[in-house]
């Protein structure tokens, strides 16, 4: 059987609305992300801002849908704790937390339990520069619970850098490689951990698979490393062929 090449983590599926015009389109994305070699891709729905201002779930659905017309789609489900399902389809292979929604902290019980109840992977947006969505609360939470959980954006901002230092990461997180601000917080992560503990993400349309592959060249990883981010941690994490 053929390998796939390169897989994507962290892919949203839609655009983003904005003053008429519709920013970034998943026609586009399975465009780029063909000339890119990256035969498959974690799709989670978009997150509207009516979302992050009434607290509502993302369009899950949306993302079963398109599994029927693009089977490289990795499906995960984006869970809301102000409107928790008390099962969820079992084509979807991680579940995907936002802690702007609502400003709940990434370690938050409702967090926790609901993890420990799907028994699935779990990406969470980070940023360090907030209190309720920075790298220590996913290592706390990492703490909590027996899945892998993926730090997307690695933190993201300048202040990364200074803090990862202060935190203790359990062996299960993972950083994911969108949206993060300079190259040099994802150097530090690279010297820190190590290549198996990164996954290659765009974060489409936010961010761009091109960007992405860009920060992880400034890495010059070995063939065997850059397998690893490129495709072998994420299928290791998702436990996909
Ligand atoms: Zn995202």
């Amino acid at each position: 059987m053929k390998m796939v090449k390169f897989i994507d983590a962290h892919v949203h599926l839609g655009s983003i609305p904005y003053n008429k015009v519709e920013w970034g389109s998943f026609a586009e994305y399975q465009s780029i992300s063909k000339k890119l070699d990256i035969e498959r891709y974690c799709v989670v729905p978009i997150g509207l801002p009516e979302n992050f201002v009434d607290n509502s779930t993302p369009n899950n659905k949306m993302v079963l849908q398109e599994l029927k017309r693009d089977d490289s789609i990795i499906p995960i489900y984006w869970f809301n704790v102000f409107d928790l399902p008390k099962s969820i389809d079992k084509r979807y292979k991680a579940v995907k937390f936002h802690p702007d929604i609502g400003e709940v902290s990434i370690n938050d019980k409702r967090v926790v339990d609901f993890v420990g109840k799907m028994g699935l992977p779990l990406f969470a947006h980070t940023n360090e520069s907030k209190d309720y969505s920075n790298l220590g609360l996913i290592s706390e939470l990492a703490r909590k619970v027996s899945v892998p959980v993926i730090a997307v954006h690695s933190g993201s901002v300048t202040r990364t850098f200074f803090r990862l230092d202060n935190y203790r990461f359990p062996d299960n997180v993972y950083f994911e490689t969108s949206g993060i601000q300079y190259a040099i917080i994802l150097k530090k992560i690279y010297n820190m951990f190590g290549a198996e503990r990164i996954v290659f993400g765009s974060d489409y349309p936010f961010g761009d698979p091109r960007v992405s592959l860009a920060m992880i060249d400034t890495l010059n990883l070995s063939n065997k490393e850059h397998e690893l981010v490129m495709r072998n941690n994420i299928s290791g994490i998702l436990n996909i062929k």
